[in-house]
């Protein structure tokens, strides 16, 4: 099948697919894990607001000293702290064609913000994921990853506060996909790779597959 479209690496023929896509879902959904998944089948980058802010504030830089105190009590950046870096994530070649947004955007004003960017590249978002979980089960996994991997902003305080940051900022963005017909949602329960055969046969769906599959079909 690689042969029949005259493309050498699984990164070239997704690359040639380029997927543009957004995942959203409560803090505790599973969204980081699935994020990686998707990517690594289309060959696009996963583009995690989080991790960007993480690594800066890990690495102590201008930018992560400025957004540390913020992000550790769960609120969220400013818009155009936020915008900035993904302005310019998104100008990487490896984000030339395709690319996955992981918690970005979080707010109207970020949906605006990106509309405009990729207008300008004439790349509008091909599907939103919207995985769903209850918030009983994402208590108890947010405890879990607490425990195992020390995130500062994993205390239940935080976690609390963080449910109540998402659900007043970031659950209207899901109306706003939905309007626009764009909105796969996820039932976002059970297994990681269940949860992943879900997404990717919700994307098949929708016509947005492996170049592979898509060549197979
Ligand atoms: P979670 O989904 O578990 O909340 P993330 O890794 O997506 O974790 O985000 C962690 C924190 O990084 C957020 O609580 C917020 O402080 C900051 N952050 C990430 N993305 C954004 C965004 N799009 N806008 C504003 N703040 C953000």
């Amino acid at each position: 099948m690689t042969e029949s479209i005259g493309l050498d690496t699984a990164q070239d023929r997704n690359v040639a697919r380029g997927a543009r896509l957004l995942i959203v879902g409560p803090p505790g959904s599973g969204k980081g894990t699935q994020a990686v998944f998707v990517a690594e089948r289309f060959g696009i980058p996963d583009v995690s607001t989080g991790d960007i802010f993480r690594h800066h504030i890990t690495t102590e830089t201008p930018l992560g000293l400025q957004v540390k105190a913020i992000v550790s009590a769960g609120d969220y950046v400013p818009d155009e702290l936020t915008n900035a870096i993904v302005t310019e994530r998104l100008s990487q070649p490896d984000a030339r064609n395709g690319f996955l947004l992981d918690g970005y955007p979080r707010t109207l004003e970020q949906v605006g913000y990106l509309d405009g960017l990729l207008g300008e590249r004439s790349q509008p978002l091909e599907a939103v994921i919207r995985l769903v979980a209850e918030q009983d089960e994402i208590v108890s996994r947010l405890a879990k990853r607490a425990h195992e991997q020390g995130r500062a902003d994993d205390t239940e305080e935080a976690i609390r506060h963080r449910q109540q940051v998402y659900l007043r900022e970031t659950a209207p963005l899901i109306e706003v996909y939905r309007e626009r017909g764009l909105l796969i949602e996820v039932d976002g329960l059970g297994e990681v790779e269940e949860i992943a055969d879900r997404v990717r046969e919700a994307l098949a769906a929708r016509g947005i597959g492996e170049l592979d599959e898509l060549a197979a079909s």
